[in-house]
């Protein structure tokens, strides 16, 4: 029983990093709340428990950081200029 809830689960967890161009680095986690490692389709690593991705629809908190700031990157690149 918890082995196919687990099964399942890895599969909506390949799914969501897929969707987001992303990957899963590491299946280790003992339940959805433990923080496990993923990477972005931009190549940063960070660490997010399965919860926070499947349920909370969080990601990559470095691209978060800098979406805010691209208009401003913009700005400042040469070929925009
Ligand atoms: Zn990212």
């Amino acid at each position: 029983m918890r082995k196919r809830v687990f099964r399942t689960w890895k599969r909506k967890i390949k799914k969501a990093s897929e969707y987001r161009g992303g990957e899963y680095l590491k299946e280790e986690a003992k339940d959805i709340y433990t923080p496990v490692k993923w990477r972005c389709a931009f190549g940063n690593e960070f660490a997010m428990s399965t919860n926070a991705v499947l349920h909370g629809g969080h990601w990559c908190p470095e691209c978060l950081k800098k979406s805010w700031a691209y208009p401003k990157i913009d700005r400042k690149n040469p070929f925009y200029a």
